[in-house]
């Protein structure tokens, strides 16, 4: 599919105009970056898998009746979306301690949390992403109120949806990240799931090891990023399972 202009890049992915007004190529890189890019590095194979993975949820929440900006997947590396305006803020949901969540309250990671815990953070890479209030949101006008309630339900229903999906595989989905925007078709404006949904954006634990099979494992030093990531593809069915942990490639 021809590919037009590049209109954003970011740390692990590109947009690209696609081919139909309304619609973006999102080109999944290899590229790795943690603590705000200062932990940076490239990994064979990470693109493709994320690729994979966010297609697979992604389709999954299509199927329980939750818009996404997903239209198709295009080849190994890139799948064609819909336009939106991303809503300039990162939805955090929590199950269980870690992380930021743990520093700030000092509470021990593994600490299951009494209900889900939903957190808004500023999208600003130059800010650290600051952890912001309702009052802010509104205040700054960085969404309004009706959308504050779609963004939660939206991230609770996400919630739900991939807490199962992990747990019939034997994982805990300790926390995730989304991104939420606005899409307008025939004057109507709603919200819908954006970005991408792979293990560069959840905290993933086996639920019988503990063991990290999410970005956790290049942020911490834990060991090989893509055989983590390949683990939970072959659990879920995306990756055969008799493929060795470091191998075969994925091929673009
Ligand atoms: N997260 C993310 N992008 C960010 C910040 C966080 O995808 O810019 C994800 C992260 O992978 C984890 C969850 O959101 O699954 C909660 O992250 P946390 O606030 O604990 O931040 P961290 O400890 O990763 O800095």
């Amino acid at each position: 599919m021809a590919r037009g202009k590049k209109i954003y890049e970011g740390k692990a992915k590109t947009l690209f105009e696609g081919p139909e007004p309304g619609t973006i190529i999102q080109y999944f890189k290899d590229d790795a970056t943690a603590f705000n890019a200062v932990k940076k590095d490239t990994i064979d194979g990470k693109g493709a898998l994320n690729n994979l993975l966010s297609e697979h949820i992604m389709v999954g929440l299509g199927n329980i009746g939750l818009p996404t900006h997903f239209i198709r997947r295009l080849n190994m590396r890139e799948q064609l979306i819909h336009q939106v305006e991303i809503v300039p803020l990162e939805i955090i949901v929590r199950n269980v301690a870690a992380g930021s969540f743990s520093k700030m309250f000092n509470i021990e990671e593994g600490t299951p949390l009494p209900r889900p815990i939903v957190e808004f953070c500023l999208k600003d890479d130059d800010l650290g992403d600051p952890l912001v209030s309702e009052e802010h949101i509104l205040a700054m006008n960085w969404a309004s109120s009706h959308e504050i309630d779609d963004m939660r339900e939206i991230a609770l229903r996400v919630n739900d949806f991939l807490a199962g999906l992990m747990f019939g595989i034997g994982i805990k989905l300790v926390d995730f990240k989304i991104e939420v925007g606005r899409q307008y078709e025939e004057g109507m404006q709603r919200l819908i799931l954006a970005d991408e949904i792979s293990p560069d954006s959840c905290r993933l634990w086996d639920m019988e090891t503990n063991q990290k099979l999410d970005k956790d494992v290049f942020r911490r030093d834990l060991g090989s990023l893509t055989d983590a990531y390949s683990e939970v593809a072959r659990r879920l069915g995306i990756l055969p399972k008799n493929t060795a942990a470091s191998g075969p490639k994925l091929v673009e």
